[in-house]
């Protein structure tokens, strides 16, 4: 991996913004996860694309990261380059509305944008549409990569085009919603192997303050529910049709069930916490017992959420 910190190097990402051997627990909000090889943060669209030219044409591994609230990383690490996205890709602006639909305002996000911030930025400017993503700790990109949704809302709801990047650096470009194969916890960023540089969403005049109350309202829900005092990936597991998952995991009697350091939460049995010091096969074991016990019980197949990524850059998620 030197040789290729060296070559990072020569395409002036500097020095500071590539850290070796960088623990992936400090990334992740389940604070869990081993060493990246080689961490590097672009900071601008040049940048990710000769990085990502780079690592393809070298054959080296490697994947974006979001905020990290959806990921759960093998307790052995990455052994490859994990993408950060900051500089350019915080931008959050409302853009030339010439191509705005009717009784529509446009706000562009850059993928590194946080959805407090969108959502935030969206309600000062008298926007209504992104409410429900308040208290969603994704960035703008992971969460048009998850459709990543809440109280009845998704992105799919208001995203009206994205801005991508192909896997290989090599083009840029910009598709509507309605070619995002946008379904439940699913896009086409998922299939593809795409890149999220940017959205557009695409959202309605409201009330200012009516907008602000229906999101502390919202908040206040999701901290009374949900155990937001631990470290978690949120939902552990998919809605499976014909039931939801935390209810399949209470009637199940795996409320506060636990391996090692990892917890079915006593206040939210949908959420499998970090209670103190888990392990990445803690939380695996612990969801396999979970998946075999409810289908036992119910006949119903939990399919995890969570993006459980092995140490050679394999997703686990198709095998578990
Ligand atoms: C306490 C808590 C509550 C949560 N509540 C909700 C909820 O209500 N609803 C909900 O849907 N989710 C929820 N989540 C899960 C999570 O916040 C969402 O899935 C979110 O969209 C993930 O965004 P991220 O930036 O953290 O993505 P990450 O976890 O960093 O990445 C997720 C996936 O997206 C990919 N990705 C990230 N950025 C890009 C990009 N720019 N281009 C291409 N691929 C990219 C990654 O490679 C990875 O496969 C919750 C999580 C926590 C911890």
């Amino acid at each position: 991996m030197t040789d290729i910190k060296q070559k990072i190097m020569a395409l002036r990402i500097p020095e500071e913004r590539i850290l070796e051997n960088e623990p992936l627990s400090g990334h992740t909000t389940f604070r869990i996860g081993g060493p990246a090889e080689l961490l590097v943060r672009a900071a601008t669209e040049e940048e990710l694309s000769a990085l990502l030219g780079l690592l393809t044409s070298e054959g080296i591994q490697h994947m974006l990261m979001g905020n990290g609230s959806n990921i759960l990383f093998s307790d052995e690490g990455y052994d490859g380059v994990v993408i950060l996205l900051d500089g350019d890709f915080m931008k959050l602006e409302l853009p030339d509305q010439s191509g705005a639909p009717e009784n529509r305002t446009v706000i562009r996000a850059g993928s590194a944008v946080r959805l407090s911030r969108l959502s935030a930025f969206a309600a000062e400017s008298s926007l209504t549409g992104l409410e429900f993503a308040c208290g969603i700790p994704g960035s703008t990109g992971g969460a048009v990569y998850m459709n990543a949704g809440a109280y009845g809302g998704e992105m799919k709801d208001t995203v009206l085009s994205v801005r991508l990047m192909r896997a290989d650096g090599s083009e840029t470009f910009t598709r509507d919603a309605e070619h995002m194969d946008f379904g439940y916890r699913h896009s086409a960023v998922q299939d593809e192997g795409l890149i999220v540089l940017s959205a557009d969403f695409a959202l309605e005049k409201g009330d200012r303050d009516a907008i602000k109350a229906s999101m502390a309202e919202l908040n206040r829900k999701r901290n009374a529910k949900q155990p937001v005092e631990f470290p978690s990936a949120g939902s552990t597991f998919k809605r499976p049709s014909g039931g939801y998952a935390a209810a399949l995991i209470q009637d199940s009697g795996l409320k506060g069930f636990s391996v090692g350091g990892a917890q079915v939460s006593e206040k939210h049995s949908g959420f499998v916490i970090n209670a103190g010091g888990a392990t990445c096969r803690d939380v695996v074991t612990l969801m396999e017992k979970v998946r075999d016990k409810v289908l036992e019980d119910s006949g119903i197949r939990l399919e995890p959420e969570v993006r459980i990524i092995g140490r050679d850059g394999t997703e686990l998620n198709e095998r578990f």
